[in-house]
């Protein structure tokens, strides 16, 4: 739907709803209907807020004030049931978020949450993650990540990460709070450097679209100053950190990150996280075949977080063009949780999902066409 926006209003929150609504010279108790209109109902449109009186809702089209949701410009369904959303945002340019059903017809989980968790009603899938874009691109250049080939455009605001959610959801025609979904912060871009945008998105998805911040995880590639930032957050998702490499001289080559925040004020950071009762932090680690994969790294990476209250996420590295990095054998990761299970780390190997349409960790570029 084509519209005349001059103000987004999807992004606004409650006090910020109750400006506009004032500035119509309405009661405030309007913004809350408002605010439910847009996170709750999810509408398209400002025109189909039927609890707000009709001179309000054309007085506010007139005024160019729309929701403003995202679009979906293109979409690619995986064998694996796994669908990657190409979102296009209103000025033209284009984010990736990711459908993961799990689960009955969907793929089976990767063994690393505990229990299926059932939604209501019949489904191919009983549990659901969408996976949400930060920015446009990144700027963070992991050596092993298809997105940093983009660098980094833009921030996304917070109506349009609420907004790309959001649009899944409708397309999907899945319901929150009444369905149950999982959200993770692990798409395009660096969520902590667009912090205060991204907080924002997840206070809207938390109080107005009701995803539990519980069921909601942001990962980061270790922007140390705002891990600290993000434990003083009165409501926020779990973390993961993606460390990827057990020392300096590795980390760095493969994550330049680690220059500007080594691993030694990364792990500090993370020792220091105000954990909540029987939360868990989480280690990501792509493998990279002859690279940090072996025996001798599983070990330096065991004394690395020895002690810690944490759990680790072996990816298998999704390969792409561009990339200069290999998949390792299958027995090296095995050998590779093994050892870290048998030093007392637990340790999960993540199933790669929808790597036929370019969906999987790492290869989010916004591919337009598939070769096939
Ligand atoms: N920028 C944040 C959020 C993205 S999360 C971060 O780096 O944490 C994306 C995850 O996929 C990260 O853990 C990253 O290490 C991993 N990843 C990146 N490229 C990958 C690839 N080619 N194969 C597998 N995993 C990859």
């Amino acid at each position: 739907m084509k519209q005349n926006i001059t103000t987004a209003l999807l992004g606004l929150d409650l006090q910020e709803l109750t400006r506009i609504v004032e500035e119509q010279g309405q009661p405030s108790y309007r913004a809350g209907q408002l605010f439910t209109a847009l996170y709750g109902d999810r509408v398209q449109a400002t025109e189909q807020i039927l609890t707000l009186p009709k001179l309000l809702r054309s007085s506010l089209v007139t005024q160019g004030m729309e929701v403003g949701l995202p679009e979906i410009q293109k979409k690619f369904v995986s064998v694996d049931g796994t669908v990657r959303y190409l979102i296009r945002l209103s000025d033209d340019e284009t984010v990736e978020t990711v459908w993961m059903p799990e689960g009955d017809d969907g793929e089976a989980g990767d063994g690393s949450e505990a229990g299926a968790e059932l939604v209501r009603g019949p489904r191919a899938w009983n549990r659901v993650t969408i996976c949400a874009s930060s920015q446009v691109g990144c700027a963070v250049n992991c050596q092993f990540c298809l997105t940093a080939l983009l660098g980094v455009k833009r921030n996304l605001t917070a109506g349009e990460i609420v907004g790309e959610v959001i649009a899944v959801l409708r397309d999907q025609k899945v319901s929150p709070p009444e369905d149950r979904v999982n959200l993770v912060f692990m798409g395009m871009g660096e969520p902590f450097l667009n912090f205060e945008n991204f907080m924002k998105s997840v206070r809207l998805l938390v109080e107005g679209v009701g995803i539990p911040e519980a069921r909601m995880t942001v990962s980061t590639a270790g922007v140390v100053p705002r891990i600290y930032d993000f434990g003083d957050e009165p409501v926020r998702p779990k973390l993961a950190i993606s460390l990827n490499a057990p020392n300096d001289e590795l980390r760095t080559r493969l994550m330049p990150i680690n220059k500007k925040w080594n691993l030694e004020k990364l792990i500090t950071a993370a020792r220091d996280f105000p954990l909540r009762p029987r939360e868990k932090l989480t280690f990501e680690y792509v493998l990279l075949r002859g690279v940090n994969d072996s025996s001798q790294h599983s070990r330096e990476l065991l004394e690395l977080i020895r002690g810690m209250r944490a759990k680790l996420n072996l990816i298998a590295l999704n390969s792409g063009p561009g990339i200069d990095f290999q998949t390792p054998e299958e027995e090296a990761v095995l050998e590779f949780q093994k050892t870290l299970v048998a030093g007392g780390v637990p340790a999960f190997i993540r199933r790669p999902r929808g790597r036929d349409i370019f969906a999987a960790c790492g290869q989010l570029k916004r591919t337009a066409e598939l070769i096939t």
